[in-house]
């Protein structure tokens, strides 16, 4: 029979980096298991890869603090590049909420050490994207450390050093149970067999509370599918254009190759695993886009390269990371609600010390642990794009 000192369900970017974390604290009898062939086919894969550390609560501020300089690093710890681009992210505002919102942002941010971030005004704005329309702006936030990474190569790396370092991966394998005794988990029933195993992991990104309710646990995240469409090469921007977000409509974009990336938070979406792409969105984004940046009346975009993913939502927009209430053994990293990608340095080094130590030790992430929708703790992020 197989045994393992930590299992993991779910080979995403999550999966991965907590498989990487672990070894890298020593413990190296980790199986990582993913139901599908390839890793990177969940969320991961349908990622825009933003990250960025503007956030309105202290817990994803250090969750950023903490990724964004390991992004930076990310090649010389493990190994690989991680694509990581530091272009910035511009929040645009053209009312006074808005912009009061964002000076409250800024002031804890930089209380709690973030360096690069800077109020600027709409002419700045105009300098630094000069296509963007500020007729009606009154000003933004930016932060250059922000930016983006490449999802896949982030997640690649973690995999590929956790796998020297020991882990092993078993794929095209699917959890389909946990099996618990008087003193908590005791292993995992799957389609290559039972695993014996006293800590499981639960890293299934939008199927996480499917997992969860395999040890009898309710954890409260839900899967909403979100849509992005790539546009044909275009040249009318600068070259290290940030991810630009117009806060009056939720529209955001960012340069990917020769083209670009258009998203907006399509706020009308109900919970669900249907991934279809909906060609309407490609001209309410389009709307919206041509509204702040009136020259990207002239994109091309090919709705057939759109498509269409899943956050993994939780009830106040935070992760949820840290054991399960009630059931030794069970750990969470779920929850992202738009972030995992950004987070997953972080989550990983968290759900590792959580494993090995009982206790989160690189920032107090307690807060982060389930049990706060019970004590009513909760967090309420409100910057989610
Ligand atoms: C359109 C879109 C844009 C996004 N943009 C950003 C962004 O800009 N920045 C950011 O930080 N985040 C972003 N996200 C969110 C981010 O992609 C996720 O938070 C992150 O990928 C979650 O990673 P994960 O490893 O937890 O989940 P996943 O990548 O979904 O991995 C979970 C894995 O678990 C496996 N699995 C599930 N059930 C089982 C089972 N029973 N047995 C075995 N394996 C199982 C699945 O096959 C899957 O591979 C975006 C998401 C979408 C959809």
């Amino acid at each position: 029979m197989k045994t393992a000192d930590v299992v993991i369900i779910g080979a995403g970017i999550v999966g991965s980096s907590v498989a990487f974390h672990l070894t890298e604290l020593g413990c190296r009898n980790v199986l990582l298991i993913e139901r599908e062939q390839y890793q990177g086919q969940g969320s991961t894969g349908k990622s825009m890869g933003g990250v960025r550390a503007q956030f309105a609560t202290p817990v994803n501020i250090q969750m950023s603090m903490f990724s964004i300089p390991f992004f930076a690093e990310f090649e010389e710890r493990v190994g690989m590049p991680s694509g990581y681009k530091n272009h910035g992210y511009l929040f645009v505002a053209n009312n006074e909420p808005h912009m009061r919102y964002l000076r409250t942002n800024f002031a804890l941010q930089t209380k709690l050490g973030l360096k690069q971030v800077e109020l600027l005004d709409a002419q700045q704005i105009a300098k630094m994207v000069p296509q963007i329309r500020v007729d009606d702006v009154l000003g933004g936030s930016f932060c250059q450390s922000d930016g983006f990474v490449d999802p896949h190569l982030v997640m690649t790396g973690f995999y590929e050093k956790a796998k020297l370092a020991g882990a092993e991966l078993w794929r095209s394998t699917e959890v389909t149970g946990i099996q618990t005794d008087a003193q908590g988990v005791c292993g995992v029933e799957t389609t290559n067999g039972f695993v014996a195993t006293r800590n499981v992991v639960n890293a299934a990104g939008p199927w996480a509370a499917g997992i969860a309710k395999m040890a009898g646990v309710d954890l409260p995240v839900h899967p909403l599918r979100r849509m992005l469409v790539p546009t044909e090469p275009f040249a009318g921007i600068p070259e290290r254009c940030p991810m630009v977000v117009d806060m009056a409509t939720g529209f955001h974009f960012r340069p990917e190759g020769l083209g670009l990336l258009l998203a907006y938070a399509h706020d009308d979406e109900k919970p669900g695993f249907h991934t279809n792409f909906d060609h309407d969105f490609v001209e309410k984004v389009l709307d919206r886009a041509i509204t702040r940046v009136p020259s990207f009346e002239n994109l091309a975009v090919n709705p057939k390269r759109g498509w269409a993913g899943l956050y993994e939502v939780s009830p106040d927009h935070h992760a949820i990371i840290g054991p399960a209430p009630g059931m030794k053994g069970l750990f969470f990293a779920n929850g992202f609600s738009g972030h995992g990608v950004m987070h997953s340095p972080a989550t990983g080094l968290l759900t590792a010390e959580w494993v090995l130590h009982g206790e989160p030790r690189i920032i107090d992430a307690h807060s982060l642990r389930m049990e706060r929708f019970a004590e009513g703790r909760t967090l309420d992020e409100t910057a989610v794009l």
